[in-house]
Protein backbone atom coordinates (compact mmCIF):
# COMPACT_ATOMS: atom_id res chain seq x y z
CA UNK A 1 0.00 0.00 0.00
CA UNK A 2 1.26 3.48 -0.76
CA UNK A 3 1.41 6.27 1.70
CA UNK A 4 -1.20 7.93 -0.40
CA UNK A 5 -3.52 4.87 0.37
CA UNK A 6 -2.67 4.34 4.09
CA UNK A 7 -3.30 7.86 4.43
CA UNK A 8 -6.91 8.02 3.03
CA UNK A 9 -7.28 4.56 5.06
CA UNK A 10 -6.37 6.26 8.41
CA UNK A 11 -8.48 9.31 7.67
CA UNK A 12 -11.52 7.64 6.87
CA UNK A 13 -11.34 4.89 10.14
CA UNK A 14 -10.51 7.53 12.50
CA UNK A 15 -13.36 9.11 14.40
CA UNK A 16 -14.37 13.02 14.17
CA UNK A 17 -12.12 14.86 16.43
CA UNK A 18 -8.93 12.83 16.48
CA UNK A 19 -6.25 14.55 15.60
CA UNK A 20 -3.64 12.41 13.26
CA UNK A 21 -0.24 13.33 13.70
CA UNK A 22 2.09 11.74 11.53
CA UNK A 23 5.57 10.61 12.87
CA UNK A 24 8.04 10.71 10.32
CA UNK A 25 11.24 9.87 11.80
CA UNK A 26 13.31 8.82 9.24
CA UNK A 27 11.35 9.06 6.58
CA UNK A 28 12.30 11.77 3.62
CA UNK A 29 10.93 14.86 2.61
CA UNK A 30 9.59 13.38 -0.72
CA UNK A 31 7.62 10.88 1.62
CA UNK A 32 6.77 13.34 4.21
CA UNK A 33 4.70 15.27 1.07
CA UNK A 34 3.28 12.37 -0.60
CA UNK A 35 1.57 12.16 3.08
CA UNK A 36 0.79 16.08 3.46
CA UNK A 37 -1.14 15.64 -0.25
CA UNK A 38 -3.07 12.94 0.72
CA UNK A 39 -4.42 14.74 3.86
CA UNK A 40 -1.87 14.68 6.72
CA UNK A 41 -1.85 18.26 8.55
CA UNK A 42 0.10 17.71 11.27
CA UNK A 43 4.26 15.81 11.25
CA UNK A 44 5.95 14.17 14.44
CA UNK A 45 9.55 14.57 14.82
CA UNK A 46 11.96 12.69 17.05
CA UNK A 47 15.17 14.71 16.21
CA UNK A 48 15.50 18.54 16.20
CA UNK A 49 18.35 17.66 13.17
CA UNK A 50 16.14 15.52 11.32
CA UNK A 51 13.41 18.41 11.60
CA UNK A 52 15.64 21.04 10.00
CA UNK A 53 16.01 19.13 7.21
CA UNK A 54 12.81 17.68 7.01
CA UNK A 55 11.22 21.56 7.15
CA UNK A 56 13.74 22.72 4.93
CA UNK A 57 12.22 21.04 2.13
CA UNK A 58 8.78 20.99 3.43
CA UNK A 59 7.84 24.35 5.51
CA UNK A 60 4.87 25.73 6.46
CA UNK A 61 2.49 22.98 3.82
CA UNK A 62 2.28 20.72 7.54
CA UNK A 63 2.24 21.90 11.43
CA UNK A 64 5.06 20.71 13.34
CA UNK A 65 5.18 18.60 16.60
CA UNK A 66 8.08 17.12 18.31
CA UNK A 67 7.51 14.23 19.54
CA UNK A 68 10.80 13.23 20.84
CA UNK A 69 13.46 13.84 23.90
CA UNK A 70 14.07 17.95 23.67
CA UNK A 71 17.25 18.62 25.60
CA UNK A 72 17.49 22.24 26.24
CA UNK A 73 20.52 22.89 24.32
CA UNK A 74 18.08 22.01 21.29
CA UNK A 75 15.34 24.50 22.52
CA UNK A 76 16.04 27.29 20.36
CA UNK A 77 16.31 25.31 17.49
CA UNK A 78 12.72 23.64 18.13
CA UNK A 79 11.42 26.74 18.70
CA UNK A 80 12.43 28.10 15.43
CA UNK A 81 10.58 24.79 13.84
CA UNK A 82 7.77 23.45 15.79
CA UNK A 83 4.31 24.64 16.51
CA UNK A 84 3.63 21.99 19.48
CA UNK A 85 6.24 20.28 22.01
CA UNK A 86 4.42 16.94 22.91
CA UNK A 87 6.93 15.82 25.76
CA UNK A 88 7.56 18.50 28.22
CA UNK A 89 8.59 16.53 31.12
CA UNK A 90 10.66 19.21 33.28
CA UNK A 91 10.69 22.36 34.88
CA UNK A 92 14.16 23.36 33.42
CA UNK A 93 12.90 22.67 30.02
CA UNK A 94 9.92 24.50 30.36
CA UNK A 95 11.34 27.66 31.13
CA UNK A 96 13.73 27.31 28.81
CA UNK A 97 11.18 27.04 25.71
CA UNK A 98 9.60 29.80 27.53
CA UNK A 99 12.14 31.76 27.33
CA UNK A 100 13.29 31.07 23.74
CA UNK A 101 9.73 31.79 23.00
CA UNK A 102 9.70 34.98 24.44
CA UNK A 103 12.51 36.24 22.51
CA UNK A 104 11.12 34.93 19.25
CA UNK A 105 7.68 36.18 20.38
CA UNK A 106 5.65 33.06 20.09
CA UNK A 107 3.92 30.92 22.38
CA UNK A 108 4.20 27.37 22.02
CA UNK A 109 1.60 24.93 22.59
CA UNK A 110 3.11 22.04 24.86
CA UNK A 111 2.02 18.46 26.54
CA UNK A 112 3.50 16.82 29.42
CA UNK A 113 4.75 13.99 28.60
CA UNK A 114 3.59 11.45 31.11
CA UNK A 115 5.54 7.85 31.81
CA UNK A 116 2.47 6.34 32.56
CA UNK A 117 3.92 2.89 32.92
CA UNK A 118 6.84 4.32 35.78
CA UNK A 119 9.02 1.62 34.80
CA UNK A 120 10.80 1.19 31.73
CA UNK A 121 10.75 4.32 30.45
CA UNK A 122 13.33 6.38 30.81
CA UNK A 123 11.38 9.91 29.29
CA UNK A 124 8.36 11.64 30.84
CA UNK A 125 7.10 13.03 34.33
CA UNK A 126 5.62 10.21 36.81
CA UNK A 127 1.70 10.47 36.92
CA UNK A 128 1.93 11.73 40.64
CA UNK A 129 4.34 14.91 39.79
CA UNK A 130 2.39 15.92 37.05
CA UNK A 131 0.16 18.23 39.12
CA UNK A 132 3.44 20.07 40.54
CA UNK A 133 5.11 20.58 37.35
CA UNK A 134 1.84 22.12 35.61
CA UNK A 135 0.88 24.15 38.21
CA UNK A 136 4.12 25.65 38.04
CA UNK A 137 5.02 26.24 34.72
CA UNK A 138 1.56 27.49 33.98
CA UNK A 139 2.22 30.95 34.58
CA UNK A 140 5.07 31.40 31.94
CA UNK A 141 3.83 33.56 29.20
CA UNK A 142 6.07 31.99 26.18
CA UNK A 143 4.07 28.54 26.78
CA UNK A 144 0.43 27.00 27.20
CA UNK A 145 -0.27 23.45 28.48
CA UNK A 146 -2.56 22.32 26.21
CA UNK A 147 -3.00 18.69 27.72
CA UNK A 148 -0.66 15.43 28.49
CA UNK A 149 0.88 13.06 26.04
CA UNK A 150 2.29 9.26 26.63
CA UNK A 151 3.83 6.43 25.43
CA UNK A 152 2.98 2.96 27.08
CA UNK A 153 5.21 0.03 26.82
CA UNK A 154 7.69 -0.71 24.23
CA UNK A 155 7.38 -4.32 24.47
CA UNK A 156 4.15 -6.64 24.73
CA UNK A 157 0.91 -7.27 23.12
CA UNK A 158 -0.96 -4.24 21.99
CA UNK A 159 -3.40 -4.56 24.79
CA UNK A 160 -0.72 -4.59 27.38
CA UNK A 161 -0.92 -0.73 26.66
CA UNK A 162 -4.26 -0.13 28.05
CA UNK A 163 -3.75 0.11 31.82
CA UNK A 164 -1.30 2.92 30.67
CA UNK A 165 -3.88 4.71 28.31
CA UNK A 166 -6.05 4.80 31.12
CA UNK A 167 -4.03 6.03 34.18
CA UNK A 168 -3.12 8.98 31.32
CA UNK A 169 -7.13 9.63 30.93
CA UNK A 170 -7.82 9.68 34.47
CA UNK A 171 -4.67 12.30 35.29
CA UNK A 172 -5.87 14.08 32.10
CA UNK A 173 -9.43 14.49 33.62
CA UNK A 174 -8.73 15.42 37.10
CA UNK A 175 -6.00 17.96 35.94
CA UNK A 176 -8.83 19.44 33.63
CA UNK A 177 -11.29 19.81 36.77
CA UNK A 178 -8.90 21.51 38.98
CA UNK A 179 -9.25 24.84 36.61
CA UNK A 180 -5.84 25.52 36.74
CA UNK A 181 -5.42 29.33 35.53
CA UNK A 182 -3.57 29.62 31.84
CA UNK A 183 -3.79 26.28 30.82
CA UNK A 184 -6.46 23.81 29.38
CA UNK A 185 -6.94 20.33 29.23
CA UNK A 186 -7.71 19.85 25.16
CA UNK A 187 -5.39 17.48 23.74
CA UNK A 188 -4.79 13.53 25.00
CA UNK A 189 -1.86 12.34 22.75
CA UNK A 190 -1.50 8.63 22.53
CA UNK A 191 -1.65 5.66 20.44
CA UNK A 192 0.77 4.56 17.87
CA UNK A 193 0.37 1.74 14.90
CA UNK A 194 -0.25 -1.02 17.21
CA UNK A 195 -2.19 0.87 19.85
CA UNK A 196 -4.01 3.37 18.41
CA UNK A 197 -7.81 1.95 18.37
CA UNK A 198 -7.23 1.14 21.79
CA UNK A 199 -6.09 4.77 22.95
CA UNK A 200 -8.47 5.98 20.70
CA UNK A 201 -11.57 3.84 22.83
CA UNK A 202 -9.61 5.15 26.03
CA UNK A 203 -10.12 8.82 25.23
CA UNK A 204 -7.03 10.01 22.85
CA UNK A 205 -8.09 12.81 20.55
CA UNK A 206 -4.59 12.92 19.06
CA UNK A 207 -2.66 9.30 17.80
CA UNK A 208 0.76 9.33 16.71
CA UNK A 209 1.35 7.00 13.68
CA UNK A 210 4.37 5.75 11.65
CA UNK A 211 4.93 2.61 10.47
CA UNK A 212 0.81 2.61 9.33
CA UNK A 213 1.46 5.64 7.21
CA UNK A 214 4.96 4.86 5.78
CA UNK A 215 5.44 1.40 6.14
CA UNK A 216 8.26 0.45 8.20
CA UNK A 217 11.55 1.86 9.58
CA UNK A 218 15.01 0.06 8.11
C1 LIG B 1 7.87 6.55 16.30
C2 LIG B 1 6.90 7.16 17.24
C3 LIG B 1 5.52 7.03 17.06
C4 LIG B 1 4.91 6.19 15.95
O1 LIG B 1 5.23 4.84 16.12
P1 LIG B 1 4.72 3.77 15.05
O2 LIG B 1 4.78 2.49 15.79
O3 LIG B 1 5.65 3.84 13.89
O4 LIG B 1 3.32 4.17 14.68
C5 LIG B 1 4.68 7.67 17.94
N1 LIG B 1 5.15 8.41 18.95
C6 LIG B 1 6.46 8.56 19.16
C7 LIG B 1 6.91 9.38 20.31
C8 LIG B 1 7.37 7.94 18.32
O5 LIG B 1 8.68 8.09 18.55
Amino acid sequence: MSIRENVARILRELPPGVELVAAAKTKSPAEILEAIDAGVRVIGENYVQEAIEAFAAVGKRARWHFIGHLQTNKAKKAVEIFDAIETVDSTDLARELDKRCRTAGKTMSVLIEINSGEEGQKFGVAPDGAEALIREIAPLPGIRVEGLMTMGPFEGAPESARPYFKITKTLFDRIGALGIPGIEMKWLSMGMTNSWRMAVEEGANRVRLGMLIFGPRS
